[in-house]
């Protein structure tokens, strides 16, 4: 574990309110008109298991606790100060803008409090690089979507870059995904990046649809190979495209969207060379770290420690972000590599 510790990494795909610590939820519980919900289940413990049912429960009561601006900055400056001690060095948060009119949130306020708390992890000495991404839930329908795409170009122009792009997530099972595909095109036009939650069940015309509008990274994709409901159509296009897959194991497993470690997507796409960024997805709910997960894949998939490393590096291609820090970040992991090998 120590060795995938020191490992310098690249988190790509983590739900802010997935993200929260014991620590922080227990901070958060801590205020008086919270503790009724106390007792209420906000993760899974080391080895137990769910459905996709379960984790969107849980979901529910997190949005409950992390309900103002207050909670949302806590969170955000919790979320990165763990990342970075875990040794990411670049993170991408995605997470829902929210209204919550009992505490006077608004979508608006919730950007600014996490992007605030992105500013002044700045100041600290963390030494990490955090960008943000504007998700779009799919259970909430196509004018929401297109009023976060709007915030997401706001934010853009004036948080110097720190926005950089928008996600596709929600219950895969809510509303049908390829109403939002002209939101997608128009994101596209804006300059925005894509990364959307594809495949996390069967559902071929719709990711088919989606895959058409040829997302900036893929979520997921568990079902795109033809044994888990996809086909070798999709299979095909995401490898010709070589369009990044983010995979989060831990999440898989406990969400059973995947039997086991052994029967993950990883292996197909690793296998096929094709871009594989491990990721948490919600490292609070699932009791994970990005450590974690690292150790996981090279230990299902015998994975050496060179090729542990070249993965860590490889992520570096895939972030949204300028080719100067890209740069950076490849000399400063290229450097690292030496020391541990
Ligand atoms: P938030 O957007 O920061 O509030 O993070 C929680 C939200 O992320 C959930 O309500 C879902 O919309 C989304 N989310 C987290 N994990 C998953 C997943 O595995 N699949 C789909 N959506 C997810």
């Amino acid at each position: 574990v120590d060795f995938f510790h020191a490992i310098p990494k690249i988190e790509l795909h983590a739900h802010i309110n997935g993200s929260i610590s014991t620590g922080t939820m227990k901070k958060l519980l801590d205020r008086k008109e919270k503790k009724i919900l106390e007792h209420c289940k906000t993760t899974f413990e080391e080895a137990e298991r769910g459905t996709l049912d379960d984790c969107f429960k849980i979901f529910s009561v997190i949005h409950q606790i992390s309900d103002s601006t207050e909670a949302a900055y806590t969170i955000t400056t919790d979320v990165i100060r763990e990342f970075a001690e875990d040794n990411v060095k670049y993170l991408e948060l995605r997470s829902t803008p929210r209204d919550i009119a009992k505490t006077g949130m608004t979508k608006q306020s919730y950007i600014e409090a996490v992007l605030k708390a992105i500013e002044d992890c700045k100041s600290q000495d963390l030494d990490i690089v955090v960008k943000f991404i504007l998700a779009i839930d799919r259970r909430n329908g196509v004018e929401v979507a297109k009023e976060t795409l709007d915030l997401a170009e706001k934010y853009r122009n004036i948080s110097s870059d720190t926005v950089v792009g928008l996600d596709l997530s929600g219950d895969p099972y809510a509303g049908d995904a390829r109403d939002y595909i002209p939101v997608f095109r128009d994101a596209k036009r804006r300059g925005l990046k894509l990364a959307l939650h594809l495949a996390e069940v069967p559902n071929k015309e719709e990711t088919m649809a989606l895959l058409k509008v040829l997302p900036d990274r893929i979520g997921h994709g568990t079902c795109l190979h033809q044994e888990a409901g996809g086909s070798l159509e999709l299979v095909e296009f995401v490898a010709k495209h070589r369009i990044p897959l983010e995979l989060c194991l831990t999440s898989n497993v406990k969400g059973r969207t995947v039997s086991d470690f052994d029967n993950h997507q990883f292996k197909l796409w690793y296998d096929l060379g094709h871009p594989c960024i491990i990721c948490t997805d919600d490292k609070g709910v699932f009791s994970t770290s990005l450590s974690q997960e690292y150790s996981i894949a090279a230990n299902t998939f015998g994975l050496s420690n060179e090729a542990v490393l070249d993965m860590a590096c490889n992520s570096i291609e895939h972030i949204f972000a300028e080719d100067n820090l890209k740069a950076t970040l490849r000399d400063s992991f290229q450097e690292q590599r030496h020391l541990l090998l």
